[in-house]
């Protein structure tokens, strides 16, 4: 299968697609934890009697339940075949899809679009940003003679910002700390202030202390790399990104570079506008997608159809501000 076959589904292979990924050894009862399937009946859809596709019933709890249950998918109003279209092109898409892009895309080709307006569309990439998110148990990033390269960086701002500064600290920007370990994993964490209490707090949650630490020259970096095995510096205001060691190795802060020209490409070019709020989500994303570059692109997808399950997740009515389409 291709990734494009899975933009392609019809509601039905949608629910299909969706029933094989999570109940690879048939349904399981949502409800009671019954997997017996001799115990599980599938309800014959009527839609005259207000019967759901999809339905099964449990013979143990006498409940009913369909694929979406307790998944990121749950009440939603959109068509599966729209989930499982979002699922794939956020996957894929380096620097991120808008709302409105895929709006656009699902749009159907005459006559007025009975799915969901603008509002929805936000919810539904919320919430496969939030099923991209890792909650598993956290393996320490880093380890014995690994490297993790610590940096932060300042996302957003409106324009009218620009003047008080610019770029970096002290400005309306909201700060972003993000680990990388080389060759490996990252996370990227919203923060409120970038202090020592914050950034200690994260390095002692999240790198082995066995590792080689790397960051720019930021003074608050210097008590913190003690925390490591060995502490390494770049300097940022220098442009220089790659130093050779007297050892002959060489320090670069190359990877967090490249991660965040991808976040802030999507923030800018995709997003245009993302409130501090829902910043993390846009980080969580990014993260994903670093995270699984290796994978293929259709084993992204359906790890983010695994994911969406025990995830479903209610959010407060969104402010006007939070769900303006882009100009
Ligand atoms: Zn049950």
């Amino acid at each position: 299968m291709k990734l494009s076959d899975l933009k392609r589904l019809t509601d039905a292979e949608a629910r299909a697609m969706l029933e094989k990924v999570r109940w690879p050894d048939g349904p399981h009862c949502p409800h009671c934890g019954n997997c017996d399937q001799a115990r599980v009946g599938k309800v014959k859809a009527n839609p005259a009697k207000g019967i759901r596709e999809g339905l099964h019933q449990c013979k143990e709890c006498r409940k009913q339940f369909t694929v979406t249950v307790g998944t990121i998918m749950e009440k939603t109003k959109l068509p599966l075949s729209h989930w499982l279209y979002a699922i794939a092109a956020m996957s894929n898409a380096k620097k991120g899809v808008s709302a409105k892009q895929l709006q656009r895309e699902l749009k159907p080709e005459t006559g007025p679009n009975l799915y969901g307006n603008y509002e929805a569309y936000w919810f539904m990439c919320h919430r496969v940003r939030h099923a991209m998110r890792d909650d598993g148990v956290k393996a320490l990033l880093g380890g014995d003679g690994k490297t993790v390269v610590a940096d932060e960086t300042y996302v957003g701002g409106k324009p009218r910002y620009r003047h008080q500064g610019g770029t970096g600290r002290g400005t309306a920007k909201v700060p972003v700390f993000t680990l990388v370990e080389r060759g490996g994993r990252a996370r990227s964490f919203v923060t409120p202030n970038v202090n020592h209490k914050n950034l200690k707090e994260h390095l002692t949650e999240n790198v082995d202390p066995k590792s080689t630490l790397v960051t720019d020259e930021l003074l608050l970096y210097r008590p913190l790399g003690k925390m490591f095995a060995e502490h390494r510096t770049t300097l940022h205001g220098a442009r220089e990104y790659a130093r050779k060691e007297p050892d002959g190795t060489v320090t670069t802060s190359n990877e967090v570079e490249a991660f965040y020209s991808l976040l802030k490409r999507g923030v800018y070019g995709t997003f245009h506008h993302v409130s501090k709020e829902h910043l993390q989500r846009y980080c969580d994303e990014f993260d994903f997608r670093w995270n699984t570059r290796r994978m293929s692109d259709v084993d992204r997808a359906l790890l983010i159809v695994k994911q969406s399950a025990g995830k479903r997740l209610m959010y407060r009515k969104p402010k006007a501000s939070d769900i303006a389409p882009p100009m």
